[in-house]
């Protein structure tokens, strides 16, 4: 099964990106160790950058850098993420959530004409905060930034 992470206070940038990239990623800023214990107990994997916190929890991953982009590789380089281009924008960058497929009705409905006309395929929807999901330059710049990154098209 693929790993779920679990990111504490001071990573909620990180969360945003692992969920670009398609991960479960649950973010919040914990007021006490009570809850951390039982989300790490539903099978998550911490992300921390507090060592003291990842020595509690076998399953967690001390992040050593400040900088996103480090802490991508680092995850990476540890074996839990990869690079799966198929999975990027699957998932509600708020809610943590998977977004579906709408039919065409739908979004003719629900975003700018201009938006449905030029996306023929590949409109979104997420259950939850109900948003509309759509290529295009927003999205764009995420992929570059990626890449810039070390995580290329695979
Ligand atoms: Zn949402």
């Amino acid at each position: 099964m693929e790993v779920r992470f679990l990111a504490d206070s001071m990573l909620g940038k990180l969360a945003k990106w692992l969920r670009v990239m398609g991960y479960d990623a649950y973010y919040e800023s914990f007021d006490g160790a009570h809850r951390i214990y039982h989300l790490v107990q539903d099978g998550r994997l911490l992300l921390s950058r507090n060592r003291p916190i990842t020595e509690q929890y076998p399953d967690s991953l001390l992040i050593r850098s400040d900088q996103v982009k480090e802490q991508l590789q680092e995850i990476r380089d540890a074996g839990y993420i990869k690079a799966d281009r198929s999975k990027w924008f699957m998932r509600c960058l708020i809610c943590n959530i998977q977004i579906n497929e709408v039919t065409r009705e739908d979004a003719r409905e629900n975003i700018p004409e201009y938006i449905f006309y030029q996306n023929k395929t590949a409109i979104r929807f997420c259950p939850s905060c109900g948003r509309y999901f759509w290529p295009g330059s927003h999205r764009n710049r995420m992929i570059r930034q990626l890449e810039e990154w070390g995580f290329k098209y695979s």
